[in-house]
């Protein structure tokens, strides 16, 4: 396994290496006769765990040239396995995927977010996977988890958790990896919601409505607020808001809520 030498700090490549982990991930959906996508397959240890379970189909995108190569090579007895030479953030902008799939993915943790966002973001709601099983650093894990009035929340857990059900599932030590990323993992899985009571149209007033009343975590958001309303103090009576909480002790469906709002007078 002489590549591994050569592991990309670029692309994120930190390989897994620790079988109990590996089976730990493919035992969290049901992969026997599914559909499933892994996002950066790598040099492919939870690729060949994914196939003993039976899929129908996997779908193995790699961006790295010489590890599709690799894993074309590992995998060239298989017919139920395809893999991808594409950048995953191509793969979901192109609409021509299959339906009620189940992604699976130690992410390249520089784009993670990014990662996640473009699966989020999707139009066509309920979207084309059924569930992601997705490994992020522990710190972004936590992020995205939080729940109001701890340090860790914000932004991320209130855009994350409007359309997804989200689950911990463990974390993960460094000592999992090779080469050996600085800090913990831990392994989250996400559904979509399939109708939310939050209806908001446009996903980008709900990043403006958390974006202007985050930009001062410390402060009472009484002035933010009003700002974003352009001073129409009746708004936060009607939403039932107290102006002198700071953000992080609002709740996030009073963020969808506010985001409702001030979709509906100002767009
Ligand atoms: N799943 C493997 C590898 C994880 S490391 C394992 O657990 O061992 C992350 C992998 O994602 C690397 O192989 C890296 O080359 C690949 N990668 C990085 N950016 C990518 C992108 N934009 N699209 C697809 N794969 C990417």
């Amino acid at each position: 396994m002489n590549f591994i030498k050569y592991a990309k700090k670029s692309l994120g490549q930190n390989f897994l290496i620790d079988q109990n982990i590996i089976n730990k991930i493919v035992k969290i959906a049901d992969i026997k006769n599914k559909t499933i996508m892994e996002i950066g397959s790598g040099n492919g240890n939870l690729t060949k765990k994914i196939m003993e379970m039976n899929p129908k189909k996997l779908y193995a995108i790699e961006k790295d040239k010489n590890l599709s190569l690799i894993l074309k090579n590992k995998f060239k007895n298989y017919k139920n396995i395809k893999i991808i030479n594409d950048d995953i953030l191509n793969i979901i902008k192109n609409k021509n995927i299959d339906k009620n799939i189940i992604v699976i993915g130690n992410l390249p943790y520089n784009i993670s977010t990014q990662i996640l966002a473009y699966l989020m973001l999707i139009k066509k709601w309920p979207p084309w996977y059924k569930m992601l099983i997705l490994m992020f650093q522990k710190e972004v894990a936590d992020r995205i988890t939080a729940q109001e009035n701890t340090k860790e929340y914000g932004r991320l857990a209130i855009l994350c958790n409007w359309k997804m059900k989200i689950t911990k599932h463990f974390d993960v030590s460094k000592n999992c990896f090779f080469p050996k990323p600085k800090i913990k993992s831990s392994v989250l899985s996400f559904t979509p919601k399939e109708n939310t009571k939050f209806q908001i149209k446009n996903p980008k007033n709900l990043e403006k409505v958390t974006r202007i009343l985050f930009s001062n975590r410390r402060k009472i958001i009484n002035k933010n607020f009003l700002k974003l309303f352009e001073n129409n103090v009746s708004v936060a009576e009607e939403l039932n808001i107290n102006l002198k909480q700071r953000p992080g002790e609002l709740s996030k469906e009073t963020f969808y809520n506010i985001a409702m709002k001030y979709e509906n007078l100002f767009s």
